[in-house]
């Protein structure tokens, strides 16, 4: 796995939360891209923007004629953001490329993002001691 997101994630807004939303998309793009069978196209131009409410932060994935907009608050602390912002990229890939990703491991749906103590998670939303990782570190424990 390269690190191309960690440059390719542009940020288009000064807001205080925008570094912390940013560090999450990363870490949970490694994942969604990491799995390898969801065969998610990587060439998406990411970016963090103002909302239309000033609480709200804008993810875009722009690819082609492609657009997929996921609204965060990225007011929580470090889990609460990146479990967020999982979720919702979590949402705008099985809306738009219909896949569950990043998958369970031997098992037909995605695993969920929870936090967990202070570590955001990917657990097994049947059975947590069937699998669970920290968000990021999918492709090296899947
Ligand atoms: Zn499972």
């Amino acid at each position: 796995m390269d690190n191309t997101w960690d440059t390719l994630v542009e940020l288009r807004s000064a807001d205080e939360r925008v570094p912390r939303v940013a560090a999450a998309v990363r870490t949970s793009l490694l994942d969604f891209l990491g799995d390898a069978e969801s065969a998610i196209p990587r060439d998406f131009v990411v970016t963090v923007e103002d909302g239309d409410s000033p609480e709200m932060l804008m993810v875009f994935l722009r690819r082609g004629g492609f657009v997929a907009g996921v609204g965060v608050f990225g007011t929580g602390n470090r889990a609460e953001t990146f479990v967020a912002v999982a979720d919702r990229l979590q949402d705008a890939f099985t809306e738009e490329f219909r896949v569950a990703t990043p998958r369970c491991p031997g098992h037909p749906h995605p695993l969920s993002a929870m936090v967990i103590g202070a570590e955001a998670m990917w657990l097994c939303p049947k059975d947590d001691n069937h699998f669970a990782c920290r968000v990021g570190e999918y492709a090296r424990s899947g």
